[in-house]
């Protein structure tokens, strides 16, 4: 619909509760209207402006709404659900008919909700569903902010579905944790990601603590410096798979941009800076990446470094023939690091791989 004034009407996910407010007073009305909107959006996750839903809004304010702004909820083209129950995916139309992929996942005691941060994905990893696919367009603020509010509006659905509850005691309470390991580099689309993990996190709102949010980078180096100089309060994963540089432009193809010495002494900044250890991915392939001596490698490269290893054995995608490595494998490369030097690590629980909904499973068709 457009404004009233001809302008593109405003997405409200795409506004901190300041920009509401702000938006509010150039509208003439009180920032007390703003924040009664805002408690609607994410705090009663509320779908429509309607008067049935927003009561306390006066007329004016909704007919405002109504002409200049837009909610950008995204709707539903398939969602599925993995066999053991655990994994919900969302395949979410945007407003230009592109689609993305959402991935609601339950574990004992907790829900988290995997975002996407781009339509496809220009950093073409070679055994990634979304790098496969390529790049077509980076998300805005309101479109990853949007999937979380998905996720945090399905959880309630989760908790009044008779029986569901069983298989995750004590998840009933609402959306606490995100990692930003969907479809895309959310680094390569920085500004757009950061804005909207400032929406997440405010606490009158979602509340979603930076402590439970993870943000996943395929090692953009510029990004993790930019990090680190604004002490972001995020979990960082680094995805790492190989400790030389060759084995790595070989999975990796911006390694060639960003090479690995580069993304080591941009990860020692960031750990320096912040005080923080990062978690470095390393997807198991059979063969290729999975001996004791490629642990022996990777514990080599992160000598001195704040870190554990995360294994993802890998999921299998159309483009990429590799075998995942057994658990047994993952096993012994775990012991590597961890008798050998002192280098915590865990195997990633496979999830929702029966629904194309694991690591690097992630494409647009929905299958
Ligand atoms: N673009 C970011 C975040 C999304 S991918 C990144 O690359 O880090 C999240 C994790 O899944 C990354 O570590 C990625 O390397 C890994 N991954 C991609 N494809 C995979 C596959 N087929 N099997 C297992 N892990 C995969
Ligand atoms: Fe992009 Fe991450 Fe997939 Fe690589 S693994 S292609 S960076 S989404």
């Amino acid at each position: 619909m457009p404004a009233a004034n001809g302008a593109t009407p405003a997405n409200l996910y795409d506004l901190t509760r300041g920009e509401l407010q702000a938006l509010f007073v150039t509208w003439g009305f009180s920032p007390v209207h703003a924040t009664r909107l805002w408690n609607y959006l994410y705090l009663e996750l509320a779908a429509t402006f309607s008067a049935e839903v927003m009561p306390d809004l006066p007329e004016k304010v909704r007919a405002r709404l109504h002409a200049a702004a837009t909610l950008g909820i995204l709707p539903v083209a398939l969602a599925t659900e993995s066999r053991d129950g655990f994994t919900r995916k969302y395949l979410l139309t945007l407003g230009d008919a592109e689609r993305v992929e959402t991935v609601l996942m339950r574990f004992t005691g907790r829900v988290t909700a995997c975002i996407s941060s781009q339509v496809g994905c220009a950093m073409g990893c070679v055994f990634c569903a979304t790098g496969q696919m390529g790049y077509t367009r980076d998300l805005t603020p309101g479109e990853i902010v949007a999937q979380a509010v998905h996720v945090a509006r399905a959880i309630r659905t989760l908790d009044s579905a008779k029986g569901q509850d069983r298989l995750t005691p004590g998840h009933k309470d609402r959306l606490r944790n995100i990692v930003l390991m969907g479809m895309g580099e959310p680094l390569h689309n920085y500004d757009a990601v950061m804005h909207a993990i400032d929406i997440l996190r405010d606490s009158s709102g979602l509340a979603i603590a930076a402590e439970r949010i993870t943000l996943s980078t395929v090692g953009v180096v510029p990004g993790i410096l930019r990090l680190a100089q604004e002490q972001r309060p995020l979990h960082l994963a680094v995805s790492l798979h190989a400790a030389t540089q060759a084995e790595r432009a070989t999975l990796v193809p911006v390694a060639k941009k960003w090479p690995l010495d580069e993304l080591m002494a941009a990860c020692r900044t960031y750990s320096e800076t912040t005080g923080r250890k990062i978690f470095y991915e390393w997807t198991l392939i059979e063969g290729k990446n999975d001996t004791p001596d490629h642990a022996r490698a990777v514990g080599a490269l992160l000598r001195g470094l704040p870190a554990q290893v995360n294994l993802i054995p890998l999921n299998p995608t159309s483009g990429y023939g590799g075998t995942p490595t057994a658990l047994e494998a993952a096993k012994r490369f775990q012991g590597v690091l961890a008798h050998e030097f002192k280098l915590p690590s865990t195997v990633r629980q496979r999830r929702g791989i029966d629904i194309a909904a694991g690591c690097g499973q992630l494409a647009t068709t929905g299958a």
